[in-house]
């Protein structure tokens, strides 16, 4: 028999690890992670988490900013339920060590970003995610939570409708076995890696939601794919883009030409904190006009001292790569950094798959609508990770029926990823426009034809990234007009009637090829070899 858990959680962001810990007191719960533990962007956030605690805000404020950035498609009764519960989270992450940055009167020292109408951020300096991460690792261990690294979720098992548990790849030994659970949980995080140039660590290739996708899961929102404004051009680490954070911005930092012109006030009157995607498109007309490779980001008329002392990492990066930012400018360039579309889910982070949950960046819950509120992440993730584990409780024991295990059926798919970044960053990046949008569908098309059916075992991820690519072009060419995050040079301005989701489903043909995948069966009945 497989092995079989009460809550398989596949992640260790903060998603995973939230949802982790607090369910652990209903059942057994393993977390599968692909890599290392705290590989994920979680542990890369710098700026920190939106939450109500300053003396002139007030959840109103916080409900409208991030209503106002989403352009009309947020979910209102999500946004409540995030902006309220929110702050309660932060605190307890703090009770669990979190060591947030303090005012000299023990409360937050809330910083200020793009788009919000009042300090908000509770940030750790400008390490906020690593100080999360190391909190809520400790406390899955404290919980009992078994966390298993070098594990690869490979596809979602499916009996009578239902999600009872994933095919799963031990990297180590290149085995693919099955675990059966009474609830799966998707925490697989971002879809950076399908650009080439992207701010997320190379696990964001978008899993889950490819996975969620192959069974039928209903999916939202795919062209709503947030642009950072400030990557530092020309460096990457680990395989991602360096960012600098909009803290920066924050406390004054100054977004100028090459030739050393301050540009944002002619864009936005918010100037340097206009929301993301204003400022990412900003950044690329400046350089498209300019035809430079990059933009500067300015801090240099800050005190050397509180820079140093207030984004460290930034800092000492930047020093590591011969720029001191306290005396010259960085170059940056814009960089795919967060998708607020996928997995579509209710206020109980339930997907439209029975005993099937998505949380966090890999899902849709509403709360971002066509564009999301700078540090409104971290805390979508913690909040409806936690209302995920109050519900579980609830649910009922599987009954499995049929036969579950894997037999030969994995195959070898071929190596595409370098081929899907190039044609994404060409085609599919900040401005859109339908001819470029057909071409990468040419091509995306092509590629998904080589993964329809079997279990990829080598080079699942290109599998994957060949989804997640489908679903963000589909999506934009779906949406003919320009709202948030995706604009299209034909249709410049927002219209009446795309004020709504963008619901992508997989066919019933495609479905039906992919159905024969566990068993490992032909549709005649024979075994394939
Ligand atoms: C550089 C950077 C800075 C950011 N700064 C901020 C910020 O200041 N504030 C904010 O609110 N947001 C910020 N964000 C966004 C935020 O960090 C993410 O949206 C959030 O951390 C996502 O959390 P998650 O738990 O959903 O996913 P992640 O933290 O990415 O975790 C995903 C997990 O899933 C695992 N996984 C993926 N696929 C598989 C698979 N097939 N099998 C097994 N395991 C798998 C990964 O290994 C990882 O453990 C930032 C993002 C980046 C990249």
């Amino acid at each position: 028999m497989p092995m079989q858990v009460d809550f398989l959680v596949v992640g260790s962001g903060i998603a995973g690890l939230t949802f982790a810990t607090k369910a652990a007191r209903f059942g057994r719960v393993l977390v599968l992670t692909k890599k290392r533990k705290a590989d994920s962007s979680t542990n890369y956030a710098q700026g920190g988490i939106a939450a109500v605690f300053g003396e002139n805000d007030a959840r109103k404020y916080h409900v409208q900013d991030t209503i106002r950035v989403g352009e009309g498609l947020c979910n209102k009764e999500m946004v409540a339920i995030m902006v309220r519960d929110g702050p309660k989270l932060v605190q307890e992450l703090h009770s669990m060590g979190c060591r947030f940055s303090m005012n000299s009167n023990g409360k937050f020292n809330l910083a200020q970003e793009g788009g919000h109408s009042r300090r908000r951020i509770v940030h750790a300096k400008d390490y906020t995610g690593q100080e999360i991460e190391r909190v809520l690792l400790e406390g899955a261990k404290k919980a009992g939570v078994n966390i298993t690294e070098n594990e690869i979720a490979l596809d979602i098992v499916i009996q009578n409708g239902e999600c009872v548990g994933i095919y799963y790849l031990d990297a180590d030994t290149r085995q693919i076995d099955v675990i059966l659970a009474n609830a799966t949980i998707l925490a697989t995080g971002g879809i950076g890696q399908v650009y080439q140039h992207t701010t997320n660590p190379p696990i964001a290739t978008g899993d889950g939601i490819a996975m969620a996708y192959r069974v039928g899961a209903k999916i939202a929102n795919m062209e709503f794919v947030q642009f950072h404004p400030t990557a530092v051009y020309n460096i990457k680490i680990d395989g991602r883009s360096f960012l600098i954070s909009e803290a920066i911005r924050g406390e004054g930092g100054v977004l100028k030409t090459k030739a050393g012109a301050p540009f944002m006030k002619k864009y936005s009157p918010a100037g340097n904190l206009a929301p993301r995607d204003v400022v990412a498109r900003a950044c690329l007309t400046e350089m498209l006009y300019a035809n430079t490779k990059y933009v500067l980001l300015d801090v240099s008329h800050l005190e050397a001292d509180f820079i140093k002392n207030r984004f460290p990492t930034i800092y000492e990066t930047c020093l590591n790569w011969g720029i001191d930012i306290t005396r010259e400018p960085i170059p940056v360039v814009p960089a795919a950094h967060y998708s607020c579309g996928g997995i579509s889910v209710n206020k109980w982070a339930e997907s439209s798959i029975p005993r099937m949950f998505a949380l966090g960046e890999c899902s849709c819950t509403g709360v971002h609508g066509a564009n999301r509120l700078a540090s409104n992440s971290l805390l979508e993730a913690m909040v409806f990770a936690s209302r995920a584990a109050a519900r579980v409780n609830k649910i009922s024991d599987i009954k499995i029926t049929g036969p579950t295990r894997i037999e030969k059926t994995t195959k070898i798919g071929p190596n595409l990823i370098f081929q899907i970044k190039e044609i994404m960053d060409e085609n599919v990046g900040l401005i859109r426009s339908e001819k470029k949008l057909h071409d990468a569908k040419t091509a995306i098309d092509g590629f998904y034809k080589l993964f329809e059916e079997g279990i990829h075992i080598t080079n699942a991820e290109s599998r994957n990234t060949t989804v997640i690519a489908k679903l963000v072009i589909d999506s934009a060419l779906n949406r003919k007009e320009s709202r948030g995050l995706h604009y299209m040079l034909e249709y410049p301005r927002k219209r009446r009637n795309f004020m709504k989701d963008t619901i992508t489903r997989i066919s019933k043909q495609e479905k039906k090829i992919k159905k024969t995948l566990p068993t490992n069966r032909k549709r005649d009945g024979t075994r394939r070899n």
